[in-house]
Parts: C-alpha cells; structure tokens; sequence
C-alpha cells in the first residue's frame, strides 16, 4: 500500500500540480495505479489499446491544448479545476495513449524478476528490456548462475 505520503512524493517527482492528497484520494489512485499495470502486462498490442481505452473513457474528461507555465503547447485530458485524482488520472490515461501512439503499441512491460512489481517504460535501443533496472537484472544473472552451477555438480 502507498499512503498519502509515498503517492505525494511520486506527484511531486512527477510536477503533478497542486499535489495534495486526502486519504480518500490517495486510495482512489491506487486503485487507479491498478488500473495502469493492466497497460503494461498486456499480452500484445490489441489488448494494451483496448485497457488504454478504457482508461481514456474513465480518466479524460475532454481535449485540449495548453500552454501554461510558459511550457510549449501540450495536450490535458481534463479541465483545469479538476483536482487532483481526476488530473492525474487523465494525465496518466492521455500519456499512455499518446506514447502507445508513438511506439506502435510497444515498449511498455513489467519487471521479469519474479519479486519485483515495477512495470517500466522501454527506452532501450532495441526495445527488448526485460527488468525495470539494472538492479533487478543482475540480481537474477546471479541466481541463474548458482542455479546452474549447483545443477552442473
Ligand atoms: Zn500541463
Ligand atoms: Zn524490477
């Protein structure tokens, strides 16, 4: 579970604009992030537009462009005054739908290491990653290694 504090830390990593949470609210985007994963896990490309459409049809609530904080123009999802969960919802449905756009449904996936639940945006050259960090990346190199070693005696 997130809380209030850990979400708003991650808002404010992110420049998520007047940031503050309500418990309420905090929960109500954790079960939006629950919504997110099913983005990244899907099995191919027809089935991520499907789970990004239903986050558009729920988390936007109308187009437009905006220029504010003198930020070159860039699209929102949903008005201005909405507060917080409907910003991030929005912003979190359009971002995904426009980078799906961009990498042709690709590029998004879940950490291969069994115990790690980070899901990751693929910038890597190939598009081929399979774990969210280095980190986890290496911690099952070496766990193969000594499973085969312990196999080769
Ligand atoms: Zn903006
Ligand atoms: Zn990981």
């Amino acid at each position: 579970m997130g809380g209030v504090r850990e979400i708003d830390a991650v808002l404010r990593t992110h420049e998520i604009r007047r940031p503050a949470l309500t418990a309420r609210q905090a929960q109500a985007l954790e079960v939006w992030g629950v919504r997110l994963r099913a983005v990244f896990e899907a099995p191919g490309i027809d089935e991520r537009c499907a789970a990004i459409n239903a986050l558009l049809v729920e988390g936007t609530a109308g187009v437009f462009l905006t220029t504010h904080d003198g930020l070159r123009p860039h699209l929102h999802f949903t008005p201005e005054d909405d507060d917080v969960v409907g910003r991030v919802r929005a912003v979190t449905a359009g971002g995904l739908a426009i980078f799906a756009v961009e990498a042709e449904g690709r590029r998004l996936g879940t950490c291969a290491r069994s115990t790690c639940v980070t899901v990751f945006v693929d910038t890597s050259r190939n598009g081929r990653r399979g774990y969210c960090s280095a980190r986890c990346g290496n911690h099952d190199a070496v766990h193969r290694h000594r499973t085969q070693n312990r196999a080769g005696r």
